[in-house]
Protein backbone atom coordinates (compact mmCIF):
# COMPACT_ATOMS: atom_id res chain seq x y z
CA UNK A 1 0.00 0.00 0.00
CA UNK A 2 1.57 3.07 -0.94
CA UNK A 3 0.77 6.10 1.56
CA UNK A 4 -0.74 9.06 0.35
CA UNK A 5 -1.31 12.74 2.09
CA UNK A 6 -4.98 13.58 0.61
CA UNK A 7 -6.19 17.24 1.54
CA UNK A 8 -9.66 17.73 0.74
CA UNK A 9 -9.07 21.97 0.43
CA UNK A 10 -12.12 24.00 1.33
CA UNK A 11 -14.90 25.20 -1.11
CA UNK A 12 -15.69 22.47 -3.60
CA UNK A 13 -12.62 21.03 -2.79
CA UNK A 14 -14.03 18.43 -0.46
CA UNK A 15 -16.72 17.81 -3.10
CA UNK A 16 -14.88 16.86 -6.27
CA UNK A 17 -11.66 14.84 -3.68
CA UNK A 18 -14.37 12.75 -2.38
CA UNK A 19 -15.69 12.18 -5.87
CA UNK A 20 -11.77 11.44 -6.96
CA UNK A 21 -10.61 9.15 -4.00
CA UNK A 22 -13.83 6.76 -4.35
CA UNK A 23 -13.04 6.12 -8.52
CA UNK A 24 -9.32 5.53 -7.40
CA UNK A 25 -10.47 3.37 -4.45
CA UNK A 26 -12.61 1.78 -7.25
CA UNK A 27 -9.84 1.16 -9.88
CA UNK A 28 -7.98 -0.54 -7.73
CA UNK A 29 -5.31 1.29 -7.10
CA UNK A 30 -2.79 0.02 -3.97
CA UNK A 31 -3.43 3.50 -1.89
CA UNK A 32 -3.80 4.13 1.81
CA UNK A 33 -4.81 7.77 2.41
CA UNK A 34 -3.16 10.47 5.22
CA UNK A 35 -6.12 12.41 5.28
CA UNK A 36 -4.95 16.47 6.54
CA UNK A 37 -6.59 19.22 6.94
CA UNK A 38 -5.34 23.12 5.42
CA UNK A 39 -6.85 26.27 4.65
CA UNK A 40 -9.48 28.61 6.67
CA UNK A 41 -11.59 25.46 8.52
CA UNK A 42 -8.30 24.81 10.79
CA UNK A 43 -7.11 28.66 11.61
CA UNK A 44 -9.18 28.57 14.93
CA UNK A 45 -7.58 25.26 15.93
CA UNK A 46 -3.95 25.83 15.05
CA UNK A 47 -3.48 29.18 14.53
CA UNK A 48 -2.53 28.59 11.09
CA UNK A 49 -3.77 27.47 7.85
CA UNK A 50 -0.92 25.53 7.26
CA UNK A 51 -0.12 23.47 10.38
CA UNK A 52 3.77 22.05 10.38
CA UNK A 53 2.31 18.68 10.60
CA UNK A 54 0.31 18.63 7.05
CA UNK A 55 3.94 19.87 5.79
CA UNK A 56 5.60 17.17 7.88
CA UNK A 57 2.78 14.49 6.22
CA UNK A 58 3.73 15.48 2.82
CA UNK A 59 7.20 15.35 3.70
CA UNK A 60 6.52 11.93 4.86
CA UNK A 61 4.85 10.25 2.17
CA UNK A 62 6.46 11.94 -0.45
CA UNK A 63 3.38 12.44 -2.93
CA UNK A 64 0.29 14.76 -2.05
CA UNK A 65 -3.02 14.91 -3.59
CA UNK A 66 -5.18 17.80 -2.65
CA UNK A 67 -8.26 19.91 -3.55
CA UNK A 68 -8.33 24.04 -4.06
CA UNK A 69 -8.06 25.72 -0.84
CA UNK A 70 -9.09 29.60 -0.77
CA UNK A 71 -7.22 32.29 -0.44
CA UNK A 72 -9.42 35.35 1.25
CA UNK A 73 -8.92 38.51 -0.72
CA UNK A 74 -7.19 41.71 1.39
CA UNK A 75 -7.25 40.27 4.70
CA UNK A 76 -5.91 37.00 6.69
CA UNK A 77 -2.83 34.42 5.13
CA UNK A 78 -1.07 34.42 2.06
CA UNK A 79 -1.89 31.93 -0.25
CA UNK A 80 -1.23 28.17 0.88
CA UNK A 81 -0.89 27.37 -2.23
CA UNK A 82 2.02 29.65 -3.03
CA UNK A 83 3.21 28.51 0.66
CA UNK A 84 3.39 24.84 -0.02
CA UNK A 85 5.08 25.17 -3.32
CA UNK A 86 7.97 27.50 -1.37
CA UNK A 87 7.85 25.33 1.95
CA UNK A 88 8.66 22.17 0.00
CA UNK A 89 10.65 23.79 -2.59
CA UNK A 90 8.12 22.68 -5.51
CA UNK A 91 10.27 23.92 -8.28
CA UNK A 92 8.30 22.83 -11.63
CA UNK A 93 4.72 23.68 -12.17
CA UNK A 94 3.77 20.60 -14.43
CA UNK A 95 0.31 21.24 -16.83
CA UNK A 96 -0.61 18.82 -19.51
CA UNK A 97 -3.71 19.74 -21.75
CA UNK A 98 -4.99 17.27 -23.68
CA UNK A 99 -8.24 17.29 -25.46
CA UNK A 100 -11.19 14.78 -24.51
CA UNK A 101 -13.77 14.42 -26.75
CA UNK A 102 -16.88 15.97 -26.06
CA UNK A 103 -15.33 18.68 -24.52
CA UNK A 104 -16.06 21.81 -26.36
CA UNK A 105 -12.80 23.49 -27.83
CA UNK A 106 -10.95 25.19 -30.42
CA UNK A 107 -9.33 21.94 -31.39
CA UNK A 108 -9.76 18.58 -30.72
CA UNK A 109 -6.68 16.85 -30.95
CA UNK A 110 -4.05 19.25 -28.65
CA UNK A 111 -1.35 17.21 -26.30
CA UNK A 112 0.88 19.86 -24.82
CA UNK A 113 2.67 19.86 -21.66
CA UNK A 114 3.53 22.95 -20.13
CA UNK A 115 6.95 22.87 -17.70
CA UNK A 116 6.56 26.05 -15.66
CA UNK A 117 9.46 27.65 -13.55
CA UNK A 118 7.33 28.10 -9.97
CA UNK A 119 9.82 29.68 -7.81
CA UNK A 120 11.58 32.61 -8.97
CA UNK A 121 11.16 35.59 -11.80
CA UNK A 122 8.27 38.33 -10.79
CA UNK A 123 6.99 35.85 -8.26
CA UNK A 124 9.56 36.09 -5.87
CA UNK A 125 7.89 38.80 -4.18
CA UNK A 126 11.16 42.18 -4.98
CA UNK A 127 8.99 44.82 -5.37
CA UNK A 128 8.46 48.34 -3.79
CA UNK A 129 7.42 51.74 -3.74
CA UNK A 130 10.57 53.82 -5.35
CA UNK A 131 8.42 56.93 -4.77
CA UNK A 132 4.61 57.94 -4.39
CA UNK A 133 4.21 57.36 -8.59
CA UNK A 134 7.17 54.84 -9.13
CA UNK A 135 6.32 50.95 -8.43
CA UNK A 136 9.39 48.26 -9.19
CA UNK A 137 8.98 44.61 -8.70
CA UNK A 138 12.82 42.79 -9.80
CA UNK A 139 12.29 39.88 -12.49
CA UNK A 140 14.82 37.24 -10.85
CA UNK A 141 16.06 34.46 -12.99
CA UNK A 142 18.95 32.57 -11.54
CA UNK A 143 21.19 29.81 -13.49
CA UNK A 144 20.54 27.31 -10.77
CA UNK A 145 16.67 27.61 -11.21
CA UNK A 146 16.57 27.59 -14.55
CA UNK A 147 18.91 24.47 -15.27
CA UNK A 148 16.70 22.56 -12.72
CA UNK A 149 13.52 22.91 -14.60
CA UNK A 150 14.78 22.70 -18.15
CA UNK A 151 16.47 19.74 -16.85
CA UNK A 152 13.23 18.47 -15.75
CA UNK A 153 11.90 19.27 -19.17
CA UNK A 154 14.24 16.70 -20.85
CA UNK A 155 14.33 14.13 -18.27
CA UNK A 156 10.14 14.29 -18.25
CA UNK A 157 10.51 14.47 -22.27
CA UNK A 158 12.86 11.14 -22.66
CA UNK A 159 10.61 9.22 -20.33
CA UNK A 160 7.47 9.78 -21.59
CA UNK A 161 8.75 9.48 -25.42
CA UNK A 162 7.84 12.83 -26.30
CA UNK A 163 9.90 14.81 -28.83
CA UNK A 164 10.49 18.10 -28.67
CA UNK A 165 10.84 20.75 -25.77
CA UNK A 166 10.69 24.89 -26.77
CA UNK A 167 12.00 26.90 -24.65
CA UNK A 168 10.16 30.27 -24.58
CA UNK A 169 11.63 33.80 -23.63
CA UNK A 170 11.81 37.16 -24.72
CA UNK A 171 15.56 37.39 -24.74
CA UNK A 172 15.32 39.82 -27.29
CA UNK A 173 14.44 42.58 -24.89
CA UNK A 174 15.31 40.82 -21.37
CA UNK A 175 18.59 40.27 -22.30
CA UNK A 176 20.06 39.41 -19.00
CA UNK A 177 17.36 37.72 -17.23
CA UNK A 178 15.66 35.92 -20.05
CA UNK A 179 19.07 35.86 -21.84
CA UNK A 180 20.32 33.61 -19.31
CA UNK A 181 17.06 31.37 -19.33
CA UNK A 182 17.58 30.91 -23.12
CA UNK A 183 22.29 30.47 -22.52
CA UNK A 184 20.66 28.05 -19.89
CA UNK A 185 18.02 26.30 -21.53
CA UNK A 186 20.53 25.59 -24.39
CA UNK A 187 23.37 24.20 -22.90
CA UNK A 188 21.13 21.57 -21.20
CA UNK A 189 19.83 20.71 -24.16
CA UNK A 190 23.12 19.43 -25.50
CA UNK A 191 23.06 16.81 -22.79
CA UNK A 192 20.09 15.63 -24.74
CA UNK A 193 20.46 15.21 -28.53
CA UNK A 194 17.62 12.49 -28.73
CA UNK A 195 15.26 15.36 -28.08
CA UNK A 196 14.51 17.87 -30.38
CA UNK A 197 14.94 21.33 -29.36
CA UNK A 198 13.99 24.82 -30.29
CA UNK A 199 13.16 28.86 -28.92
CA UNK A 200 10.25 30.78 -29.21
CA UNK A 201 9.82 34.37 -27.88
CA UNK A 202 6.56 34.54 -25.70
CA UNK A 203 4.45 36.85 -27.67
CA UNK A 204 5.10 34.83 -31.36
CA UNK A 205 4.36 31.62 -28.82
CA UNK A 206 1.09 33.00 -28.11
CA UNK A 207 0.06 33.67 -31.40
CA UNK A 208 1.37 30.27 -33.31
CA UNK A 209 -0.35 27.98 -29.97
CA UNK A 210 -3.74 29.76 -31.29
CA UNK A 211 -3.00 29.18 -34.53
CA UNK A 212 -0.70 26.08 -35.13
CA UNK A 213 -0.84 23.94 -31.56
CA UNK A 214 -0.19 20.47 -33.29
CA UNK A 215 3.68 21.75 -34.20
CA UNK A 216 5.00 22.18 -30.19
CA UNK A 217 4.93 19.10 -27.90
CA UNK A 218 6.72 20.42 -24.43
CA UNK A 219 7.05 23.75 -23.69
CA UNK A 220 9.79 24.95 -20.66
CA UNK A 221 9.27 28.59 -19.38
CA UNK A 222 10.19 31.00 -16.28
CA UNK A 223 7.09 31.78 -14.51
CA UNK A 224 5.41 34.52 -15.29
CA UNK A 225 5.36 33.15 -19.29
CA UNK A 226 4.24 30.25 -17.71
CA UNK A 227 1.52 31.14 -15.61
CA UNK A 228 -0.14 32.72 -18.91
CA UNK A 229 0.80 30.28 -21.58
CA UNK A 230 -0.66 27.26 -19.50
CA UNK A 231 -3.95 28.85 -19.34
CA UNK A 232 -3.72 29.70 -22.77
CA UNK A 233 -2.70 26.10 -23.21
CA UNK A 234 -6.04 24.87 -21.00
CA UNK A 235 -7.83 27.37 -23.06
CA UNK A 236 -7.10 25.16 -26.46
CA UNK A 237 -8.62 22.02 -24.46
CA UNK A 238 -11.68 23.25 -23.37
CA UNK A 239 -10.75 24.94 -19.60
CA UNK A 240 -10.09 24.93 -16.06
CA UNK A 241 -13.02 22.45 -15.58
CA UNK A 242 -10.86 19.33 -17.27
CA UNK A 243 -6.96 20.60 -16.29
CA UNK A 244 -4.63 19.14 -13.95
CA UNK A 245 -0.98 20.22 -12.34
CA UNK A 246 1.00 18.61 -10.53
CA UNK A 247 4.27 20.37 -8.41
CA UNK A 248 7.46 18.86 -8.61
CA UNK A 249 10.09 18.97 -5.75
CA UNK A 250 13.36 16.88 -5.44
CA UNK A 251 11.74 13.63 -4.40
CA UNK A 252 8.14 15.41 -3.69
CA UNK A 253 5.28 15.80 -5.76
CA UNK A 254 2.10 17.81 -5.16
CA UNK A 255 -0.94 17.15 -7.60
CA UNK A 256 -3.83 19.07 -7.84
CA UNK A 257 -6.63 20.66 -10.40
CA UNK A 258 -5.16 23.84 -12.22
CA UNK A 259 -8.88 25.64 -10.76
CA UNK A 260 -9.31 27.26 -7.41
CA UNK A 261 -12.13 26.28 -5.30
CA UNK A 262 -15.27 28.36 -6.68
CA UNK A 263 -16.77 29.26 -3.63
CA UNK A 264 -19.95 29.95 -4.69
CA UNK A 265 -20.40 26.55 -5.89
CA UNK A 266 -19.88 25.01 -2.38
CA UNK A 267 -21.73 22.17 -0.77
CA UNK A 268 -23.76 22.27 -3.89
CA UNK A 269 -22.81 19.29 -5.90
CA UNK A 270 -22.48 21.20 -8.98
CA UNK A 271 -18.95 21.69 -10.13
CA UNK A 272 -17.13 19.15 -12.38
CA UNK A 273 -14.64 16.61 -11.15
CA UNK A 274 -12.74 16.00 -13.84
CA UNK A 275 -9.62 18.33 -13.24
CA UNK A 276 -9.03 16.69 -9.50
CA UNK A 277 -10.12 13.28 -10.65
CA UNK A 278 -7.10 13.87 -14.16
CA UNK A 279 -4.89 15.33 -10.86
CA UNK A 280 -5.37 11.79 -9.68
CA UNK A 281 -4.20 10.11 -12.97
CA UNK A 282 -1.38 12.26 -12.97
CA UNK A 283 -0.87 11.20 -9.22
CA UNK A 284 -1.32 7.44 -9.65
CA UNK A 285 0.91 7.19 -13.10
CA UNK A 286 3.87 9.03 -10.73
CA UNK A 287 3.35 6.08 -8.47
CA UNK A 288 3.37 3.54 -11.08
CA UNK A 289 -0.01 2.51 -10.90
CA UNK A 290 0.13 2.73 -14.42
CA UNK A 291 -3.09 0.04 -14.96
CA UNK A 292 -5.48 2.11 -12.54
CA UNK A 293 -4.56 5.41 -13.96
CA UNK A 294 -5.34 4.20 -17.31
CA UNK A 295 -8.26 2.68 -16.45
CA UNK A 296 -9.65 6.02 -14.98
CA UNK A 297 -8.60 7.82 -17.83
CA UNK A 298 -10.42 5.89 -20.65
CA UNK A 299 -13.40 5.75 -17.75
CA UNK A 300 -13.53 9.49 -17.48
CA UNK A 301 -12.95 10.05 -21.19
CA UNK A 302 -15.86 7.46 -22.18
CA UNK A 303 -18.26 9.91 -19.52
CA UNK A 304 -17.58 12.70 -21.13
CA UNK A 305 -17.58 11.56 -24.75
CA UNK A 306 -20.91 10.03 -24.07
CA UNK A 307 -22.07 13.35 -22.55
CA UNK A 308 -25.26 12.08 -20.56
CA UNK A 309 -23.97 12.49 -16.97
CA UNK A 310 -21.73 15.47 -16.65
CA UNK A 311 -21.88 18.39 -15.36
CA UNK A 312 -22.94 22.06 -16.22
CA UNK A 313 -19.86 23.20 -17.54
CA UNK A 314 -20.00 20.40 -20.25
CA UNK A 315 -23.31 20.76 -21.48
CA UNK A 316 -25.10 18.25 -18.67
CA UNK A 317 -27.12 18.15 -15.87
CA UNK A 318 -25.09 16.23 -13.68
CA UNK A 319 -24.17 16.87 -10.09
CA UNK A 320 -20.10 16.40 -9.27
CA UNK A 321 -21.06 13.06 -7.07
CA UNK A 322 -23.57 11.40 -10.32
CA UNK A 323 -20.34 12.29 -12.67
CA UNK A 324 -18.24 10.49 -10.67
CA UNK A 325 -20.72 7.24 -10.72
CA UNK A 326 -20.92 7.20 -13.86
CA UNK A 327 -17.28 6.62 -14.24
CA UNK A 328 -16.79 3.85 -11.37
CA UNK A 329 -19.68 2.51 -13.50
CA UNK A 330 -17.68 2.75 -16.31
CA UNK A 331 -14.98 0.95 -14.65
P1 LIG B 1 -11.95 29.36 -9.51
O1 LIG B 1 -11.11 28.51 -10.42
O2 LIG B 1 -12.19 28.84 -8.16
O3 LIG B 1 -13.37 29.59 -10.16
C1 LIG B 1 -13.68 30.47 -11.19
C2 LIG B 1 -14.95 30.01 -11.88
O4 LIG B 1 -14.64 28.93 -12.76
C3 LIG B 1 -15.99 29.42 -10.92
O5 LIG B 1 -16.81 30.39 -10.37
C4 LIG B 1 -16.73 28.48 -11.84
O6 LIG B 1 -17.68 29.19 -12.58
C5 LIG B 1 -15.66 27.97 -12.73
N1 LIG B 1 -15.08 26.70 -12.28
C6 LIG B 1 -13.93 26.51 -11.57
N2 LIG B 1 -13.72 25.21 -11.36
C7 LIG B 1 -14.76 24.55 -11.92
C8 LIG B 1 -15.13 23.18 -12.01
N3 LIG B 1 -14.38 22.21 -11.48
N4 LIG B 1 -16.29 22.87 -12.64
C9 LIG B 1 -17.06 23.81 -13.18
N5 LIG B 1 -16.78 25.13 -13.12
C10 LIG B 1 -15.63 25.50 -12.49
O7 LIG B 1 -11.24 30.81 -9.47
P2 LIG B 1 -11.45 32.02 -8.48
O8 LIG B 1 -12.90 32.25 -8.26
O9 LIG B 1 -10.59 33.08 -9.02
O10 LIG B 1 -10.80 31.56 -7.12
C11 LIG B 1 -11.52 31.08 -5.99
C12 LIG B 1 -10.55 30.78 -4.86
O11 LIG B 1 -9.68 29.70 -5.21
C13 LIG B 1 -9.64 31.96 -4.51
O12 LIG B 1 -9.55 32.06 -3.12
C14 LIG B 1 -8.29 31.56 -5.10
O13 LIG B 1 -7.23 32.12 -4.39
C15 LIG B 1 -8.34 30.07 -4.93
N6 LIG B 1 -7.44 29.33 -5.86
C16 LIG B 1 -6.83 28.24 -5.38
C17 LIG B 1 -6.03 27.48 -6.21
C18 LIG B 1 -5.37 26.27 -5.65
O14 LIG B 1 -5.81 25.74 -4.63
N7 LIG B 1 -4.31 25.77 -6.27
C19 LIG B 1 -5.86 27.84 -7.55
C20 LIG B 1 -6.54 28.96 -8.02
C21 LIG B 1 -7.33 29.71 -7.17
Amino acid sequence: MRRITLIPGDGVGPEIVEACRRIIEAAGASVEWDVQEAGAGVMEKYGTPLPAHVLDSIRANKVALKGPITTPVGSGFRSINVALRQELDLYVNLRPARSLEGVRAPYKDIDLVVVRENTEDLYAGIERMVDEDTAESVKLITRRASERVCRFAFEYSRREGRRKVTAVHKANILKFSDGLFLETARAVARDYPDIEFEDRIVDNMAMQLVQKPHIYDVLVLPNLYGDIISDLCAGLVGGLGVTPSANIGEGIQVFEPVHGSAPKYTGMNKVNPTAQILAGVLMLHHIGEEKAASRIYEAVAAVIREGKTVTYDLGGEAGTSQMADAIIDRL
